[in-house]
């Protein structure tokens, strides 16, 4: 059996809405790029949905529209994908970390506090794989020092902390990559109340086009556009949104009962109001493991390797034993195979080869 890390769930509603895209006169800024905006800012509960073209450009514009640049500390969890901090420095602010919570994986609020100076001027919380960040102290944190705060919500589309869905707290960023709980294939969402902040982000995507006029350009821009296309795929998966969420937190709750069963596997936090990115677990010989898994056909990966260690952050400085409990954790976690129509049967496959793999 082969077992994949991730697999998209399209069905006859995205395919449908394709079609009707490519039989319609708009490819790109049409009618199903505003639909999707409005559906997705309702399912969030925020006024404004802007489409971009990637996670990665909704955070840069989200940097952006707060003004941060040169001369700028931005704090961030060192435990995320990097796209969470390079969007800091295509801005020419600097970033700073603070470690995480051993258990949630988010950034720890104490450890966060710590390394505000004068220079901070804004905070990127990463909800990781699907989890919220402890929000009430870091909102008042934020409200405290006068600092901007953002949300990287990529990985935890529809979680809620304390019955509020994340990417309501500030101006906030989704990713609908393949492996995302619903895709468009390459695209991204910034979500906002402000209107003005709404209208600088729907300039800045579209070459810093201020208004009615093609070829007036109030600032620069960036062509960070969503096309209809790619709008449709989103608004059939957004579509059916609840159903995707319920089957992936079935699949995480089948995963945790067979796995609890086996000791030397860590099964990751089942805390209220999340939902399911990855699967991520934890193993004392986490590089073995990999390699039995992989041998066995069993697609696995490392989530995440530590960013203050990647290239251009150690070059800046960042080094080996900056951040402990971050690097601790980045050794020893292992995200297993985990999609939203994954059958008992690959499930079972997966966790038989992780107790094998333990007994030998
Ligand atoms: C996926 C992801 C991004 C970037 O999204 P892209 O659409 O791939 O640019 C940013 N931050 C986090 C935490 C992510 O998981």
């Amino acid at each position: 059996m082969r077992v994949p890390l991730s697999k998209p769930f399209i069905g006859n509603e995205e395919e449908r809405l394709v079609l009707e895209v490519l039989r319609s006169r708009f490819l790109t800024r049409g009618p199903i790029l505003e639909q999707f905006e409005k559906e997705f800012a309702a399912y969030i509960g925020v006024k404004h949905a802007v489409a971009v073209s990637s996670g990665t450009s909704a955070l840069h514009l989200a940097l952006l529209l707060h003004g941060i640049g040169q001369g700028d500390k931005v704090i961030t969890s060192p435990f995320t994908f990097i796209a969470s901090v390079n969007p800091i420095l295509y801005v020419g602010a600097k970033p700073i970390f603070a470690d995480i919570d051993p258990i949630t994986y988010n950034i720890d609020s104490e450890k966060l506090n710590e390394v505000i100076d004068e220079k901070t001027k804004a905070v990127i919380v990463v909800h990781v794989f699907g989890v919220s960040c402890d929000m009430k102290p870091i909102m008042d944190i934020c409200n405290d020092k006068k600092l901007i705060l953002i949300e990287d919500a990529c990985e935890a589309l529809g979680a809620t902390y304390h019955g509020r869905k994340v990417g309501t707290f500030s101006t906030s960023c989704f990713s609908f990559y393949p492996n995302k709980p619903i895709t468009t294939c390459e695209g991204g969402m910034l979500c906002t109340d402000d209107y003005q902040k709404m209208l600088y982000a729907k300039a800045l995507r579209n070459q810093g086009r201020s208004g009615e006029e093609w070829l007036e350009h109030r600032w620069i821009g960036y062509n960070y556009r969503m096309s209809d296309v790619h709008a449709a795929i989103g608004l059939g998966q957004l579509r059916k949104i609840d159903t995707i969420q319920r089957m992936r937190k079935h699949n995480a709750e089948i995963y945790t009962k067979f796995l609890t069963r086996i000791s030397g596997v860590r099964t990751p936090p089942h805390i209220d109001g999340r939902t399911w990115f990855v699967y991520v677990t934890q193993f004392e010989e986490r590089d073995e493991m990999a390699r039995k898994l992989q041998v066995k056909g069993i697609e696995c990966k490392t989530y995440f390797p530590p960013v203050h260690l990647q290239a251009p952050y150690t070059k800046s400085g960042f080094k080996e034993g900056d951040y402990p409990v971050c690097e601790a954790v980045g050794r020893r976690v292992l995200a297993l195979p985990f999609f939203t129509n994954m059958t008992i049967k690959e499930i079972k496959y997966v966790v038989d080869n992780i107790a094998d793999a333990l007994n030998s």
